[in-house]
């Protein structure tokens, strides 16, 4: 599902495997790992790969492509951010 010569599709393939994955850390590290590699062979720049996978929220490309139709998943409780723990006095 993923644009291999898009740079968001990539970094959200690494966020998708570092926040959705229930595997243990170095297996994460090992599938971010071969993912970057995927897309540094696509010409990619790994810093910047790195950058947009590493921002808090999902790298969605501004103007969309292929890979953004099916858009960022909802996950509870990994929103950077929830409004969680404020309570309006009413
Ligand atoms: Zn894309």
């Amino acid at each position: 599902m993923h644009d291999e010569g898009c740079i968001h599709c990539g970094a959200r393939a690494i966020q998708r495997i570092q926040r959705l994955f229930a595997i243990g850390t170095d297996a994460k590290r090992e599938r971010s790992r071969s993912t970057l590699a995927v897309w540094m062979a696509m010409g990619h720049d790994e810093a910047r790969l790195r950058a947009l996978a590493k921002a808090p929220e999902w790298a969605l490309k501004p103007e969309g492509c292929s890979g953004n139709r099916e858009s960022a998943p909802a996950v509870a409780g990994t929103s950077p951010r929830a409004p969680s723990g404020k309570k309006r006095a009413r």
